[in-house]
């Protein structure tokens, strides 16, 4: 059973000396608050390695009270946000962040976290700042901020909690609805500023030093010379039979008109000068495009039997398709590159799937849709993978704008 806090106030206050009793009441139950913080399970990238090493025997959180990580929202009171926070996610942080009970906290710890940080500008999908998501409590500056600065963190955050009563509820902070803009051009230019004031200063003072010491010659460190180690030995890539020239030969065998990338006019001796690591680049149409891949999956002597990856180019007149399979026998790799016809009457590029031909290529090619907008029909599930249904737009093409989430970056 619960005991409603407040009641104490209003029953000790009016009473002579309750107003003491009451202030021992809340001196005791912030103690016990801020000396045993739950936090919840929660780090999303770099800045979560530092709070693992805070947890960690060297810096021991548990020193603070605060070690008990919790796998459940139910039982945690902090949520250290560590790590970059992205659209996506913000949705099932603030569910995270509704699930805790009450009283509870927010430590936003790093840049990321705080603003966006390194991706503050010409970016889609990172949040620019927690704060905009669910009040946070403290902040953390920092790429990432050591274990210390976490620590520090916390005892900010215990002894806010230290200065709460039960006279009042707990008001979380306001999230913040600052407009989005680009904040660094005019810091950048009062730093500027400010470095030049300083700069004009000092120049004074280095002028009266050099005359007041004028035999001071700097320390010049001591160069050592470069000497060099043991040459690495290179294993050059380890091939069965198959040379660029053998490879373009069994390709052109069966498809004579399909060129190498930037090498259509080559000779017969160029291609065999090209060194063994180089990959060949074959450019296909897309009449011919799965029939192709499907050639070189199954030719007995280039068995391109591993499919690395399928992803796109936007070179905003047209798409290019990129397919990179790979020989586990062979040990020898080829790119596919089939242009895809794109323009502003013809806003839905379509090729066809080769999901058929490998199962990788099923959420590679739902990638591709994802953030180029480009339909791969007879593809068995032709869905968004990585954004939101309701996201508007494709933003991995030239053009994708949206003001309402991404700060041009100035410079
Ligand atoms: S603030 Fe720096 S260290 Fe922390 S998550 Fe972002 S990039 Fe990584």
């Amino acid at each position: 059973m619960g005991i409603d806090l407040q009641l104490i106030p209003k029953v000790l206050d009016p009473l002579p000396g309750g107003k003491g009793l009451t202030n021992a009441v809340d001196y005791i139950v912030n103690w016990a608050r801020s000396s045993s913080l739950w936090p919840l399970v929660y780090g999303t990238s770099c800045c979560a390695i530092e709070m693992m090493a805070t947890g960690a025997a060297r810096h021991d959180i548990s020193r603070f009270g605060a070690e008990v990580f919790r796998a459940s929202p139910r039982q945690a009171d902090l949520i250290i946000l560590a790590g970059t926070l992205t659209e996506k996610m913000s949705h099932h942080l603030k569910t995270l962040y509704e699930q805790m009970p009450e009283p509870k906290y927010v430590i936003a710890m790093g840049a990321c976290t705080i603003s966006g940080g390194p991706f503050y500008y010409d970016n889609y999908s990172v949040i620019k700042g927690a704060d905009r998501i669910v009040p946070v409590d403290v902040f953390i500056p920092g790429c990432p901020p050591r274990p210390e600065a976490l620590l520090h963190g916390i005892l900010e955050l215990q002894k806010l909690i230290s200065g709460e009563t039960i006279r009042q509820p707990r008001v979380p902070r306001p999230l913040n609805d600052d407009p989005m803009i680009d904040r660094h051009s005019a810091d950048a230019a009062a730093w500027k500023e400010e470095d030049k004031k300083i700069q004009e200063e000092l120049a004074g003072k280095r002028e009266q030093w050099a005359a007041e010491n004028p035999d001071f010659k700097a320390y010049k460190g001591e160069r050592f010379k470069n000497v060099s180690g043991p040459k690495m030995g290179h294993t050059p890539v380890e091939r069965s039979c198959t040379s660029v020239a053998d490879i373009c030969a069994a390709v052109h065998d069966k498809f004579p008109d399909i060129p190498l990338y930037n090498k259509a006019e080559i000779t017969d001796e160029e291609l065999a000068e090209l060194s063994p690591q180089y990959i060949p680049d074959f450019v296909v149409g897309q009449e011919q495009y799965t029939a192709f891949i499907s050639f070189l999956k199954n030719h007995a002597d280039l068995n391109m039997d591993l499919l690395l990856q399928v992803t796109a180019v936007d070179w905003k007149d047209h798409f290019d398709v990129l397919v990179h399979l790979y020989s586990t026998t062979g040990k020898h790799k080829i790119f596919v590159r089939c242009s895809v016809d794109y323009s502003k009457e013809n806003d839905t590029p379509e090729i066809d799937t080769i999901s058929h031909l490998f199962s990788g290529a099923n959420w590679h090619e739902r990638e591709i849709f994802d953030l180029f907008g480009i339909t791969f029909t007879n593809h068995p599930d032709m869905r968004r993978i990585l954004l939101r249904d309701d996201f508007v737009g494709h933003p991995l093409r030239k053009d994708f704008e949206d003001s309402s989430r991404i700060v041009k970056r100035p410079y």
